[in-house]
């Protein structure tokens, strides 16, 4: 695999890893696979290199990443918030894993931003605009996960990835692809799947860990909003899926238990953009996703106080759930000729 730091960011890499002893690592809200991943993974090899590291997320994780070796100590902004200012204060350095603006952590921002030691991003979204020491970001890899692979074999690190810290990277590699089914055609991606083989992860029992390990009300909640609420728009080659707060409880709705339910109207033919619709408490919550050229980033900022990448983006809106509905709605005829250009 070639090199892929540049010299002088490796050098620099190397020097704010080798001068830090309090090392914080920090990921987005809603944290996914990618961020739990890259953040369990990074901690282990930290640890292992002898440093003194905590992870610190804005907001609780799903429990199908509970299975992640040292998750369980992850400190929680939400719930535990002097704890977690504490040790980001005291750190020395500080890494951002899979976002690019600390206003993606919502409540956590402002203790980002007063943060005054070194620090360095690493992800794989468009635009970066957190200011950090160390900026390693490129949006053609697919994962933070797997950006966090190549610069750790890059700085030679790569023998304090163990077994656990392999499986976290995995995870995260497969979650972010929808299980190698998008942005995964690099053979590079590959060439670190074998490697992670090679310290010993069980690439099964990781899928099983993540994808079977469903409730009951989960698989009721997908299939309600696959008879009841998917609405197919085939004159604009989009879908949209709506979840209201009274349907949610009524399938006693956990955190986690929407994720990938985005995707099933792109399953249909001939459709290229696709938004699932979640009410929250005081806002809704919009995931979207498209195929090919049709950039749900930009619609996401437009529209939706959002963004993403290109084809997989998210925002909110205070709206009630069927103003967010018909907002959207009425937007499309204006996207026509895009949605028709996309593929
Ligand atoms: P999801 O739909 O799974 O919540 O998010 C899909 C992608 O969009 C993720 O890569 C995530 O980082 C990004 N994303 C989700 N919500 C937001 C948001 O509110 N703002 C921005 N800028 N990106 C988001
Ligand atoms: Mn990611």
């Amino acid at each position: 695999m070639e090199q892929f730091l540049n010299k002088e960011t490796l050098q620099s890499f190397i020097k704010i890893l080798t001068d830090s002893r309090r090392i914080a690592i920090v990921s987005h809200v809603n944290p996914d696979g990618d961020a739990i991943g890259s953040s369990m993974a990074l901690s282990r090899v930290l640890h292992n290199m002898g440093k003194n590291v905590d992870v610190v997320i804005p907001n609780d994780f799903p429990d199908f990443l509970s299975w992640v070796e040292g998750s369980n100590e992850v400190i929680n902004f939400e719930a535990e918030r002097e704890k977690a200012e504490t040790v980001i204060n005291k750190s020395d350095l500080l890494f951002i894993l899979d976002f690019n603006d600390f206003d993606r952590s919502e409540e956590m921002a402002e203790t980002l931003k007063g943060y005054e030691g070194d620090s360095i991003m690493l992800d794989h979204h468009p635009l970066p605009v957190a200011p950090c020491d160390i900026v390693i970001s490129d949006t053609s890899i697919s994962s933070t996960c797997e950006l966090l692979f190549r610069v750790l074999s890059d700085a030679e690190l790569d023998n304090f990835i163990d077994k656990s810290a392999a499986e976290a990277i995995f995870a995260g590699m497969m979650t972010d692809t929808g299980n190698f089914s998008y942005n995964a055609s690099s053979p590079d991606t590959y060439r670190i799947i074998a490697a992670l083989l090679e310290k010993g992860i069980d690439k099964d029992q990781v899928h099983a860990n993540v994808y079977h390990t469903f409730s009951m009300s989960r698989w009721r909640l997908i299939g309600h909003s696959l008879k009841e609420k998917m609405v197919i728009l085939p004159e604009l080659k989009t879908g949209y899926i709506s979840l209201s707060k009274t349907e949610l409880e009524k399938y006693n709705y956990q955190s986690g238990d929407t994720e990938g339910l985005v995707n099933y109207p792109l399953m249909v033919k001939g459709i290229v953009f696709c938004v699932l619709f979640t009410e929250m408490d005081d806002f809704v919550k919009v995931s979207l996703r498209s195929k090919g050229s049709f950039s749900v980033n930009e619609f996401a900022r437009a529209h939706f106080n959002g963004g993403g990448h290109d084809n997989a983006a998210g925002g909110k809106i205070d709206m009630k759930l069927d103003e967010a509905i018909e907002k959207f709605e009425s937007l499309l005829p204006d996207y026509k000729e895009k949605l028709y250009a996309a593929e």
